[in-house]
């Protein structure tokens, strides 16, 4: 049945080559017919190219990035030959009708439509799907034009894209195999979905971590389109998925929106039904978590939407599936198209409507909170506007010195006192919704059953003292930040250490050869206060650096670090500077597993941090190759989150062992805290819940699913305690507030130190299962364990997840240089 319809395809086709001499399909671009192999990223680019060259009214092509292995990323403006000429105009009446640029819009009956295919890159039917669709709206759908702007980005991740297609070229049989147990349907490790760094693209939206999420947001905004699509594939079990999505929806999206959701859902319908495809919509995909394809645009006034199609890395050109069909590539990307062209459809039959309920998004005058006040570590509130302008999120001054309203630090009513540098981000802007996703205390969740975490709230992820006020607080236009003083020869220098900034600037300074200090006692001199972990570069320290001076302040500046000069090593409060509590930093070697057994996710922020963040050298190590490699060639041994257990036999136990009794440092990192919980020589233990909810086992079938909720903890946000006088918590005050992302608990170490822990389980934001809440008290969140002259650095919460976690950051760099400094040469 299917085969049939998949050769009716083909020859639909053919028979619209006739349709359009001048314009090729993607088959006879190719030199196969579409779906029949797997178009490598620059194959999919050049057939835009050659489409974008033929019809030059029709479509234009933009390079907006590239990625980190330096693919291109374009997009392609598609429309009529009069809208084509009119494009500038038709963006901005847009933005016009957004209230985002000033003005009105001359007219407002064109719908933007914008489709984002193979976001993750081992779903990679959907860029195959991105050219027939250019090509079908080009030709046979040209009607559609008329009234919508189609803005297609046929490769979202191209590095992921490649990973994946240059695997499966290579380990594929001739023809395929659709047995599901040949190796053409097992991705070795990491797989294709993620992008160089082993993001997921897909999480990304909002934090803008990736170079390919910064690029496309620039675009992004300068568009903001109706609609957006996001492409994907699921198992090649499921049938087809697409909107209207799943509940819980954010309390933001308006009635207009689900209601389009479900009228483009049931113009899809249509399509399927008529061709007897199996769907299924409303379950699983949820609008909720703000950094997804399908949310971000929608909390930007789209309707935003995932469209799932079977099929996944494990699918190839075609497997047989479970159900006895043989799902092929050909019938995924025909789907696929089925659903992008449906869209634009629906979309050109409602533009001007469109147009006007989208306007209607753009009010924001009856949000609860009108103004979010944040105040606290400079550096920190850099990064925060770096954030926001990314999404072009306006921002002020506080004026005033008291602000009162819902205080994030308490969790309650009170009030924060302030001064001129603190931060205010009003509702009462264009992007308002959005501002409310991102920093309300705790989003309205209308079902605990969801596909990712549930707190993200941005006072507690940057680390910021904040208060969400129900009136506007009054502000004026940001001030300038103070130049910086140019240092003078002095005994030495004095940095302040709170921030990523701070440990940028330690790391360059490390890569340049200078000898620095840190003191594990706060002290005074010249009459300053000087904090634990405030660094110290000493004149004495640096006589082998060339232009001492002038290289301390070049890299000063380059790191905006106002340094304090000191005249003498004599403290007035001490240590000194000579004294041993003011210890030398050691440049430290460090490792990072990766490959089979490590989480490559995990694995992948990590590399990142170092390369793109810290920018401080790290060298990866293969699990496969543990056995054979030389630990005493680093001094710290950073161990992802993932599985172990054929990892850490006994052998390789014992020579991590020896290797830490040396002095070696490991730094465990969520679940890799299950390789040493329990385990002979080891403190850390496993913290088990007792709570049965049901003990006579009678919960219904039904009803299972969300009994085990009780359970759950999906991304909730705690207070810990710190314990400020150990130097992994060096920079930070005596409570932290941490992201949990699971419900694993351990007990506090009996030996070690308890360096941050939960002793109070409420909840700042977010869900946790009552169960799962009354297992975490008196929990480990961050520990050292000692073991002969080294250490192991126990994190059970992941500060580097997604990477925007920006407050959690600094435990690690701690962890690497300052918890038990052996400033033994290597
Ligand atoms: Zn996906």
């Amino acid at each position: 049945m299917r085969r049939f319809i998949l050769f009716l395809l083909v020859a639909f086709s053919t028979s619209s080559i006739i349709l359009s001499q001048n314009i090729q399909t993607p088959s006879e671009f190719l030199g196969y017919d579409i779906g029949t192999q797997f178009s490598r990223h620059h194959q999919v680019v050049d057939y835009f190219k050659t489409i974008a060259a033929a019809t030059p009214q029709q479509v234009k092509l933009e390079q907006y990035g590239s990625t980190n292995e330096r693919r291109p990323l374009y997009l392609a403006y598609v429309s009529s030959e009069a809208n084509m000429a009119n494009l500038e105009t038709i963006r901005e009446n847009n933005l016009k009708n957004t209230g985002i640029l000033s003005g009105s819009p001359t007219s407002t009956d064109i719908a933007i439509v914008w489709l984002s295919y193979n976001v993750h890159g081992n779903e990679a039917s959907s860029s195959e799907a991105a050219m027939l669709t250019l090509y079908k709206l080009l030709t046979e759908r040209k009607d559609l034009l008329e009234n919508t702007v189609v803005i297609i980005d046929p490769c979202i991740n191209p590095d992921g894209r490649d990973r994946y297609v240059n695997w499966y070229n290579e380990t594929a049989s001739q023809p395929y195999d659709i047995d599901k147990q040949a190796s053409e349907h097992h991705e070795p490790w990491p797989g294709g979905r993620a992008n160089h760094y082993l993001f997921d693209l897909n999480r990304d939206w909002l934090w803008a971590t990736q170079t390919e999420t910064n690029a496309r947001l620039q675009v992004y905004n300068k568009w903001m389109p109706h609609i957006h699509v996001d492409f994907h594939e699921q198992g090649p079990n499921e049938p087809y998925y697409f909107a209207p999505a799943a509940e819980p929806f954010h309390e933001i999206i308006s009635d207009w929106q689900r209601d389009f959701q479900t009228q483009i859902g049931k113009n899809h319908a249509k399509y399927f039904d008529a061709e007897g495809w199996l769907f299924f919509t409303r379950e699983r995909f949820d609008l909720f978590y703000p950094s997804y394809g399908d949310t971000y645009p929608t909390y930007m006034g789209a309707i935003g939407m995932t469209y799932e199609q079977g099929g996944h890395g494990m699918a190839g050109l075609g497997i047989l599936n479970d159900e006895g069909h043989v799902l092929t590539l050909v019938e995924r990307l025909t789907h696929h198209t089925t659903t992008g062209l449906s869209t634009v459809e629906i979309a050109s039959k409602n533009a001007t409507q469109l147009n006007n309920e989208f306007a209607k998004f753009f009010d924001n005058s009856n949000l609860k909170y009108k103004s979010y006040v944040l105040k606290g570590n400079e550096d920190k509130l850099n990064s925060l506007k770096k954030l926001l302008n990314k999404h072009e999120i306006q921002f002020e001054n506080a004026n005033g010195t008291k602000v009162s309203g819902y205080n994030y630090t308490n969790g309650g009513q009170g009030n924060m006192t302030i001064n001129s540098n603190a931060l205010v981000v009003h509702t009462n802007q264009p992007k308002g919704k959005m501002v409310k996703v991102m920093f309300e205390p705790n989003a309205k969740l209308s079902d605990s059953l969801t596909y990712d975490i549930t707190a993200w709230s941005i006072p507690y992820a940057y680390g910021l003292d904040a208060i969400a006020s129900t009136s506007q607080v009054n502000s004026s236009k940001l001030s300038e930040r103070k130049a910086l003083q140019v240092l003078n020869d002095a005994y030495g220098y004095v940095s302040k250490w709170s921030s990523m900034d701070d440990a940028q600037f330690l790391a360059e300074l490390l890569e340049h050869n200078f000898k620095v200090r840190f003191t594990e006692k706060p002290f005074s001199s010249n009459g300053s206060n000087f904090e634990r972990g405030s660094l110290i570069i000493t004149k004495g320290d640096n006589r082998h650096v060339v232009d001492f001076l002038n290289t301390l302040n070049k890299i000063a500046q380059k790191h905006s670090q106002a340094l304090t000069q000191i005249n003498s090593g004599f403290s007035q409060t001490f240590p000194d500077i000579g004294s041993p509590d003011v210890k030398l930093i050691n440049r430290q070697k460090v490792a990072v597993l990766s490959g089979e057994g490590t989480s490559s996710l995990s694995y992948g922020a990590i590399w990142h941090f170092f390369e793109q963040q810290l920018h401080y050298p790290l060298t990866s190590i293969d699990t496969d190759d543990f056995s054979s490699i030389n630990l005493n060639k680093y001094n710290v041994l950073i161990m992802p989150s993932g599985y172990y257990g054929s990892v850490l036999n006994d052998d390789h136990m014992k020579k991590l062992k020896d290797w830490v009794r040396a002095g070696g440092k490991v730094i465990a990192i969520d679940g890799a805290l299950r390789s040493f919980a329990g385990k002979d020589g080891f403190s850390l233990k496993y913290k088990t819940s007792e709570a049965e909810d049901d003990p006579d086992n009678l919960t219904a079938y039904a009803d299972r699913e969300r009994e085990y909720t009780n359970q759950l903890i999906t991304g909730a946000i705690f207070k810990t305690s710190v314990d400020r006088t150990h130097p992994m918590a060096f920079g930070y005050d005596d409570s932290y507030f941490s992201l949990k992302l699971g419900s694993s608990a351990y007990s506090l170490l009996d030996s070690g130190y308890n360096v941050a822990h939960l002793n109070d389980t409420k909840v700042y934001s977010g869900f946790a299962g009552k169960d799962a809440l009354n297992n975490l008290d008196k929990t480990l969140v961050f520990g050292e364990e000692r073991m002969g002259s080294g250490s192991f650095i126990f994190m059970a919460d992941n500060p580097l997840f997604r990477s925007f976690w920006e407050n959690g950051k600094l435990f690690l760099v701690n962890s690497i240089f300052f918890v038990n400094n052996n400033a033994y040469e290597l």
